[in-house]
């Protein structure tokens, strides 16, 4: 099992269905537990990116939808509201550990453009320097179908390697990948480790969703893109952050996605 004791620069993705509730509203239990381990790993010397969700639900519950909206200018306002909050709530929890949080918010067009992209890659590793922890979404007010980037997985993937990341962290409603959907296979096994994301792999994840915009698929196909570019993936139960530290412990938990390993 490969050794991540020397991880350095993290990237950790926390879901929708980790941070809020299905009523849309924060799940508090969750979100502190979350920014204390955050916060000791940054304490112990790891630099760290949050990629968060839950702009949309958080927003929806904030503003009393009764639901997450449908429409995308009703998704796109929600996101609004519920992007304060988060910040807001993200600042007051880490400034109690004396940590500094910066909000960044990316939209496809903007990664893939070789200038702008530069300007992210620079203001990251400013923040970096500077210790600040960076928590990354998409920009959902601006984020048309054509430039959108479209689910955090895949956000977080592209952050991961803007950011040259020694590992990215799923932290999802599911404890790893499974042979078959556990909702419905008892017989369904976890799998702990995966060297390579091929068709056959992502067939499997085809159709398994969760409360947030990306199922097992976008997950399987960010690790595909970061593995590509020598960068590992671990998918982890986010509903315990302390899941993190047996990660970086090496301990057999979640699925790991390890590159270079074929
Ligand atoms: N940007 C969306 C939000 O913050 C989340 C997309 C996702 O969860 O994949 O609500």
């Amino acid at each position: 099992m490969k050794d991540f004791a020397t991880i350095r620069r993290l990237v950790v993705k926390v879901g929708t269905s980790t941070l809020a509730y299905e009523t849309g509203l924060i799940n508090i239990r969750h979100i502190e537990a979350l920014v204390k381990v955050l916060s000791d790993l940054k304490n112990a010397g790891l630099q760290v990116v949050l990629v968060s969700s839950g702009a949309i639900g958080v927003g929806a519950g904030k503003l009393g939808l009764g639901g997450r909206p449908r429409e995308m200018r009703a998704k796109q306002a929600a996101a609004a509201v519920g992007q304060c909050e988060l910040m807001y709530l993200y600042d007051k929890l880490f400034s109690a550990y004396n940590h500094t949080v910066a909000q960044v918010l990316l939209t496809g067009d903007v990664v893939a453009d070789e200038h702008r992209r530069a300007n992210v890659v620079n203001t990251f590793e400013c923040l970096l320097e500077w210790g600040a922890i960076p928590i990354v979404n998409e920009n959902d007010t601006v984020s048309v179908e054509e430039i959108k980037i479209g689910d955090n997985d895949t956000l977080s993937a592209q952050v991961a390697q803007l950011v040259g990341a020694d590992l990215l962290v799923l932290m999802s409603d599911i404890d790893g990948l499974y042979s078959d959907d556990p909702r419905r296979n008892p017989e369904a096994r976890l799998v702990p480790q995966v060297t390579r994301v091929d068709k056959a792999l992502l067939d499997t994840a085809r159709g398994a969703g969760s409360l947030g915009t990306g199922g097992m698929l976008t997950k399987l196909k960010a690790a595909r893109q970061v593995m590509a570019q020598g960068i590992d993936m671990v998918i982890v139960n986010g509903c315990d952050p302390q899941n993190l530290y047996a990660v970086l412990e090496g301990k057999p938990i979640g699925t790991r996605f390890i590159s270079g390993g074929d």
